[in-house]
């Protein structure tokens, strides 16, 4: 199958609006993107949504993309955050043009809401926070206005100054700006700008003691970029005008305004995806960690096993819309599944070993096979994988009384043992629990895989040489909720929902041993069983394999 082209699909709602804008030679024919996380978590996949839309604009366009990390709340941020969320981009395969801060513009976010005073737009409002929003009222009947509002130039200037100096406590002044307290949209309803907080900034420590509203900060601070097009998620359109009115305010004439674009918000199934929530499977130990494989983090996709590719490809995939749903979780393991088929060399690996003897196979001889290592790919070529008297193979793969449709091992019952032989069944040992320890098979040296012998079986077998195997420990990670939208219930918390069977972690698993120097993040297919990858915890002593995904989508409802 081929990629998908991104020069063949229609043009999405944006690149639309992008082109007739280059058209008009609007902002000199330039395109400026950015894109500005809250250094307050880890990144998800819904970020990587809007990073591969605004990188791939840039691209796609000859643009620039910012990185900025809108960093305007100190009480939730943390450089630790700012660091894995570059790590993560870069990953992804994109590199900004500028890395900004919205804390880089404070100075200049002071002066232009001191401007706003002067011109008496903007006011310091002493009421608290619920008196506010009583005032504020409800969309269909004008609200109240502040006490305060109409207070003189020079008094606004006065305790804005004091707000500033940090000489007034937390929560008890707020500037606001003066705009339209009977406005149908609540946003315009004089909508705080700044508040005080005395609070250590990761990037300016304690120089300030208040800090701009995302309002106030985010359109200018795009302005003071460049940006061209501001594109943010759906839920911010109710703040388009207010995101307009600061810049009717503050821009300048002649100097390119940004226009914000709002696109749907990437929702997944069976998953939650937001800062907050994630935080809290993390703080409550419910994960290992915001990299936990189980998590919709971009560093839990990569340890978990997902390339760079394949989460482009399914942002490419899922398009750009403007109104909000819900996307299957199967797609994304299927846009991984389809990449790994193309990359990953086949190995075996036995998950649950069983012991077949070929009692026809002399004692100590060895021999090496030839295996193919992608039949996707032939530049991959070939391995030799050592074949013995004693092998492994999968428990599943044999049984005492099987069925009609039972196509692999049983008494009497022959199969092939992939790349090798075929082996016959004709005899077994069982413990006192009924527990089958060894399984006695016959071979035929003239079945040899590629020795031209035409014989029909009805099933083909992964297997591992019992002196050469590796031991290891195999993750087999299943969704991490059981419910589909687990954080769309009322009256019940998401944690409800989490999947008790999530991880299974299984010792003892025999692998190849052309495994032996397999490093972190190495990706490979188990043959039959899926596609793993190298956990960050293994080391060659203990190796430690992910399961990424199964084969096929095998996931039931439970
Ligand atoms: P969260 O609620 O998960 O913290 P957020 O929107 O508050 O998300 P930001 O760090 O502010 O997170 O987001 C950075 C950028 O990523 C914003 O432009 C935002 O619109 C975009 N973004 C966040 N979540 C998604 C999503 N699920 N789908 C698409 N884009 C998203
Ligand atoms: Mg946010």
């Amino acid at each position: 199958m081929e990629p998908a082209e991104n020069n063949t699909r229609s043009l999405n709602f944006i690149e639309t609006i992008i082109e007739e804008d280059l058209q008009n030679n609007k902002n000199n024919g330039e395109v400026h993107f950015r894109f500005p996380p809250e250094p307050n978590g880890y990144l998800h996949i819904g970020h990587a949504k809007s990073i591969c839309l605004n990188f791939g604009l840039a691209e796609k366009y000859n643009g620039l993309c910012n990185l900025r990390f809108d960093d305007t709340n100190p009480t939730k941020e943390e450089t630790e955050y700012v660091d894995s969320i570059k790590e993560d981009i870069r990953w992804l395969g994109f590199q900004w043009e500028n890395e900004l801060f919205a804390s880089n513009y404070f100075d200049q976010l002071y002066t232009w809401a001191v401007q706003l005073i002067k011109q008496g737009k903007a006011y310091v409002d002493e009421q608290s926070q619920e008196e506010i929003s009583r005032q504020k009222g409800v969309p269909t009947r004008p609200g109240t206005e502040s006490p305060y509002r109409n207070r003189p130039v020079e008094e606004n200037l006065l305790l804005f100054e004091k707000m500033r100096n940090g000489e007034v406590p937390d929560g008890s002044m707020v500037l606001r700006a003066k705009i339209d307290m009977s406005s149908p949209n609540m946003h315009l309803r004089d909508p705080i700008m700044y508040r005080v907080l005395h609070a250590e900034h990761h990037r300016t420590g304690n120089k300030w003691s208040i800090y701009p509203m995302y309002d106030f900060a985010h359109g200018q601070s795009d302005y003071i970029e460049g940006i061209t097009h501001s594109l943010c998620t759906l839920e911010f359109e109710i703040h388009r005008p207010l995101y307009d009115w600061f810049l009717d305010q503050l821009a300048e004439e002649g100097r390119p305004r940004p226009r914000q674009i709002e696109f749907a918000r990437l929702n997944l199934s069976y998953t939650v995806m937001s800062k907050r929530k994630l935080l809290k499977l993390v703080e409550e130990n419910l994960v290992t960690g915001w990299d936990d494989p189980r998590m919709p983090t971009i560093s839990g996709l990569r340890r978990r096993g997902y390339t760079p590719e394949s989460i482009r490809e399914f942002a490419d995939r899922i398009g750009i819309a403007k109104r909000d749903n819900v996307i299957d979780v199967g797609l994304l393991e299927f846009s991984v599944r389809e990449h790994l088929n193309k990359i990953t060399p086949r190995v075996f690996g036995v998950l649950n070993p069983v012991k077949v003897i070929i009692t026809n196979y002399p004692e100590g001889k060895e021999e090496m096979l030839t295996l193919i290592n992608n039949p996707e790919d032939d530049a991959a070529g070939t391995r030799q994988v050592p074949f013995s008297r004693e092998l492994y193979i999968e428990q599943d793969d044999f049984m005492e009384e099987p069925p009609r449709k039972f196509f692999r091992l049983g008494p009497g019952r022959e199969v092939r043992l992939k790349g090798a032989y075929i082996i016959k069944c004709e005899d077994y040992k069982k413990d006192e629990n009924g527990q089958i320890t060894e399984i006695y098979c016959t071979y035929d040296p003239e079945t040899k895989s590629g020795s031209g012998v035409q014989r029909k079986v009805k099933g083909t077998l992964h297997w591992v040489s019992v002196q050469h195997a590796l031991n290891a420990e195999v993750r087999l990670y299943d969704r991490l909720f059981l419910d589909e939208d687990p954080a769309g219930h009322k009256d019940r918390d998401f944690k409800e929902f989490l999947n008790p069977d999530s991880l299974k972690v299984l010792q003892n698993c025999m692998l190849e041993p052309s495994l032996k120097d397999a490093k972190q993040g190495d990706k490979v297919q188990f043959q039959r069983l899926g596609y793993f990858c190298v956990d960050k915890e293994s080391s060659p002593e203990h190796l430690i394999f992910n399961r990424t995904v199964p084969l096929r989508d095998s996931w039931k409802r439970k």
